[in-house]
């Protein structure tokens, strides 16, 4: 089979991704140094970028378990398809390198809790065509709206990137997310870590970690798709 965009795109999916595009790696300029695609892998040349959508209804449960529970499986769930493409694309001679979709990462800067991953997914899946960024700092897909999670592999083919998405994301004048923080901790481009984790990685007395804030992407009008279906 020849190596191109489709090709790519058709094994990917039929692994089990929901979405799929293609980002050159021309298109990481912008990235802060260090966090490039060739900063991880200096073979690169593409970055496949895809995501699996999560259950739906979990972000309007009442208690914030089902939500933890989704986020938590499903992270473990695309790193599985992860590592399934990479090892699936070496078999076919389609050089690649995996990436983790959430942890870990080394850069951590303690005083202010920050944490950066190697690279960025959701920056990835804008320039892969797969959606545009909202001022709650998630990425918004047409179809799935901002839940999935997101995953890539790194690819030393030179392939064509897909089309940016197209479609606006915040309605003008939206300012929902930022209104409804209980912590205060977005701009509207950034969202301040150290605000928000005691909330969104909440430790109970017993030990376990729960998102017991997920507002900024509940209240969204693009929770579940662009188009505000639910
Ligand atoms: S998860 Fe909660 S605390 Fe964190 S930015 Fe969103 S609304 Fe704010
Ligand atoms: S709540 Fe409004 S401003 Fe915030 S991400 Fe959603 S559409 Fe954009």
């Amino acid at each position: 089979m020849a190596t191109n965009s489709e090709s790519i795109r058709q094994i990917i999916t039929s692994l089990g991704a929901d979405l799929c595009g293609i980002a050159h790696a021309g298109r990481f300029a912008g990235a802060p140094e260090g966090f490039k695609p060739i900063d991880i892998w200096d073979k690169c040349k593409s970055v496949a970028v895809f995501a699996r959508r999560l259950p739906a209804q979990s972000l309007f449960a009442e208690n914030c378990v089902p939500y933890t529970f989704v986020n938590t499986m499903m992270t473990q769930e695309v790193d599985r398809l992860t590592m399934q493409i990479s090892l699936k694309l070496e078999a076919l001679g389609i050089e690649n390198v995996p990436i983790p979709s959430d942890d870990p990462y080394e850069h951590w800067e303690a005083e202010r809790s920050y944490g950066r991953a190697i690279l960025s997914l959701k920056h990835a899946a804008y320039l892969a065509g797969l959606g545009v960024l909202g001022k709650n700092t998630l990425l918004m897909n047409e179809q799935y709206g901002n839940m999935i999670q997101i995953g890539a592999v790194l690819l030393e083919a030179d392939l064509e990137g897909d089309s940016l998405a197209s479609y606006e994301g915040c309605p003008s004048g939206c300012q929902l997310c930022l209104e409804s923080c209980p912590a205060a901790a977005l701009d509207g481009d950034t969202v301040n870590q150290h605000l928000c984790r005691p909330l969104s990685n909440y430790r109970t007395e017993k030990g376990y970690i729960l998102k017991k804030c997920y507002e900024c992407r509940k209240v969204c009008p693009n929770a579940l798709s662009i188009m505000g279906k639910r």
